[in-house]
Formats: structure tokens, sequence, C-alpha cells
């Protein structure tokens, strides 16, 4: 139910946005090859299995002596002969007896006549007689082959968003090229008489362009390759000119501004006449008008103009639906619960992403305070917070000890 708006029509909570959304995109299913070193943050697009075992070899997993356990003398400390080193990369190239040892360090590959390797702190070394100790283990600190992977083993299941952790073991089974899915071409512009590029001076009611600086950063990934449309006037032709020109070169076209009702509000116009595009109202705030659709087979994301709305819409709505349409698999973003230190106003009728400051004390309880006024053009107060305080629909505000939902904003670190 809608509390507190005086729209006539029922406002979409953002659970029906995202369903509808996920429903209407299909990820894209062209693929390339990158090398390894290129590869990070890109999504698979074919499982890979590793063409060989590793370890490879058995190797020490200490720096020590290689020996048999038949030589061990169960209860009794024991001496053997000192043959030979095996190096990590220069194995030892030798025969190993009876009554031998080899000294061997970390990584090295054990000959198959040992089975054992002692660590050098547990022996004395007097010359090429190795003291051994009595109770000395047999059997251990041996890297077995394939113990971490098995030749023909999986390594990685596809659709997976490649971290530096998955390069490393790609990289151990030496694999250099991977298949991922092509990159997305997505292009933004801002609309509104208003804007003034950087470097110029501001004239009275102007204001500068801090939409498409917001949208560079949030769309810096591997997988989106930008287009930045630039400032767009009020101009209905000009507006419908470029929009219809990026949807032929873009999977992706994302609008600043002009998405409400104002008499200079173009878009939703010149979209209604050009593609297949839906007007909702959100139950959220800051971000109410979301404009979404198809311009021939480009997607299209109308976002409101005001700078917080901006980045708590992509966060919540582009983000989760660029990542779809790029083959990544989709997630569901961590929340927390903490204590509210501070009074927070909330209306009931929309879910509010309300900016916050995050704290864990030396219990490891969270607490958590605004980060400013929640106006949607106060960037200040955004740019401190490390999270959003989301306050569900029929909230009618907080008070100091209310305990609230907390979500991280992405790469931000506790306070
Ligand atoms: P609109 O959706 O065009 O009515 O814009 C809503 C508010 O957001 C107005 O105060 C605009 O001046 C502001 N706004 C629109 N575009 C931008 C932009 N690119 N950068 C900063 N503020 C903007
Ligand atoms: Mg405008």
């Amino acid at each position: 139910m809608d509390l507190c708006s005086r729209e006539a029509k029922p406002l979409l909570s953002i659970t029906a946005a995202l369903e509808r959304i996920k429903a209407a995109i299909h990820p894209v299913s062209e693929t390339e090859k990158v090398a390894l070193a290129n590869a990070l943050g890109r999504v698979l697009a074919a499982s890979v299995y590793s063409p060989i075992n590793t370890p490879h070899d058995r190797n020490a997993a200490m720096d020590g002596y290689a020996f048999y356990s038949t030589d061990i003398i169960p209860g009794q400390p024991f001496t053997l002969n000192l043959v030979g080193t095996s190096w990590a990369g220069r194995p030892f190239q030798g025969q190993l007896h009876a009554g031998q040892c080899i000294r061997i360090f970390t990584g090295a590959v054990v000959p198959p006549a040992a089975d054992s390797v002692i660590m050098q702190e547990q022996v004395q070394a007097d010359g090429h007689n190795i003291h051994f100790p009595a109770h000395a283990a047999s059997g251990k600190n041996i890297r077995e082959i394939g113990e971490d992977i098995k030749q023909g083993g999986l390594l990685l299941t596809h659709p997976k968003k490649l971290t530096a952790i998955d390069l490393g073991l790609l990289a151990s089974a030496g694999i250099a090229e991977l298949t991922v899915k092509r990159p997305l071409k997505v292009a933004f512009f801002s609309t509104g008489d208003e804007l003034t590029a950087l470097g110029q001076p501001l004239e009275s009611g102007k204001i500068y362009d801090s939409n498409r600086y917001l949208l560079s950063g949030l769309l810096a990934d591997p997988n989106y390759q930008i287009t930045d449309l630039g400032v767009i006037a009020d101009n209905k032709q000009l507006l419908e000119e470029c929009v219809v020109a990026a949807a032929k070169q873009h999977d992706v076209i994302i609008s600043t501004g002009g998405a409400s009702v104002g008499d200079a509000d173009y878009v939703k116009e010149i979209l209604e006449h050009c593609g297949e595009i839906d007007f909702w109202k959100i139950a959220i705030k800051p971000g109410k008008p979301l404009a979404f659709g198809k311009i021939g087979d480009c997607y299209f994301f109308g976002l409101p103009g005001n700078p917080v709305a901006v980045v708590v819409t992509f966060q919540h709505i582009i983000a989760p639906a660029l990542k779809q349409l790029s083959g990544a698999p989709t997630s569901t973003p961590l929340q927390l619960t903490a204590t509210c230190t501070t009074a927070l106003k909330k209306s009931p009728g929309r879910q509010d992403y309300q900016r916050g400051l995050l704290t864990q004390d030396t219990d490891g309880e969270f607490f958590v305070a605004s980060s400013g006024r929640q106006g949607s053009n106060i960037l200040s107060s955004m740019s401190r917070a490390n999270c959003y305080i989301i306050l569900a629909t029929e909230c009618a505000g907080i008070v100091p000890g209310d305990k609230v939902r907390v979500q991280l904003i992405q790469n931000t670190e506790i306070v």
C-alpha cells in the first residue's frame, strides 16, 4: 500500500521492478578469447578443466631431509647417510638407498624411494651423518601428485566473474587463455539546459553536470565498454537523433534527468515514439521515476536527474541488470543488522535508502549513524557514507537504539 503518495497509480515495489527487468533481459551470448593476464573481472563463458595434475610432482612441504620410513628404528634415534640434495626446480639425480637421506627444500621433488620428509629443525647434521630423533614421523610433509587438482578435473565452472584468486588457480594449471563473454557496449548521457561542462564558469541558474562523472565511475568494470555521449540539451529533435543513433551501436543506453513529467522532460515523449519503454514510479527514496525498455535491440534505462537518485537507482537496479546482461551470475548483496545511533526521519510509503556510517565495536557489534542530510541532491553525505540504511516501506521513522538493516556500499570498509 502506498500510504504517503498522492499518486493516482500505486507505486511499483523495487522487488517487482527488479523482477520485470530480470524477465526482460537476455544475457549476451557472444564470447571472445582473452589472455589470462587480461581476464580479471571478466565473465567466464566455458568451464575450465585442468590439463595437468597439481602438484605435478610429489614434492616437499618444508625444508628438511627426505628418507624412507623403513629406516626408522621404533622408539630409538637413528643416523642416515646424506647422499645429495633436491632443490626446488633441480631434483636429486641419484638413487636413494636404505640407510640414506637427502637434503630437500620446500617444493623440491621427493625421490620415488622416499616416503617421508622431516623438518630440518628436528635433526642434527654432522657432515654426512644426519641424526634423526626417536619417534621420527613417517609419511609426513609430502605434497602428493594431484592433491590440489587432478588432471582433467574441474577448475572453474561458468558463468563466473573471475577473481585474482581464480587467475592464480588457472595459472597454476598452466592455462594461458580463456573464453569469456564479450563486453557490453554501454552509452550514457545527461539531459538538461541547466548543465554546464567542467572548466566553464557557472552562470546563475546553472549547475555542473555531476551525473556523467558518477556514471563513468559506477560503470568502471572490464565487462563494460563505455561511451560518454555528453550533455544533450532539452531539445526533442536532438535527443531523438542522439538516442536513435546510439541505440544502433550499443547494448545499453543510460540517461539521467528529464525522465519525470516537467514541461522540459522530453525523454518520455521521445522514447514512446522510438522504442518500447515503460515508465515506472518505483516505491524507493531517493529515485522514484525510472524508464526501462528497448529501442530496437538496445536496452534503455532512464534515471532521475538528482545525483543521489542516480547512485541509488544505479546500484540497486541498473547494476544487477547489467550484471545479468553481461552473463555474470546474479547475486544478492549482503545485509547486516546494526543498532542505529541517530534518529532518522521517514514517512511510510516508499523504501528508503538513507546514507549511513557503519562502525563495529571491539565486541563485533555493528552501529550505524546517518552520514548527514538526506536530500536526493546532497552528494556530500553520499560521499561520506559507507553504507545504505534500508528502511522498509511501512517504517515511520527510527529513534536511537532501533535495529536497522544496513547494506555496505561497494568497495568500502567499515570505519
Ligand atoms: P530532472 O529529472 O531533469 O527534472 O532533474 C532533477 C534534478 O536533478 C534537477 O535539480 C536537475 O538540475 C538535477 N540534475 C539533472 N541532471 C543532472 C546532472 N547531470 N548533474 C547534476 N544534477 C542534475
Ligand atoms: Mg531536467
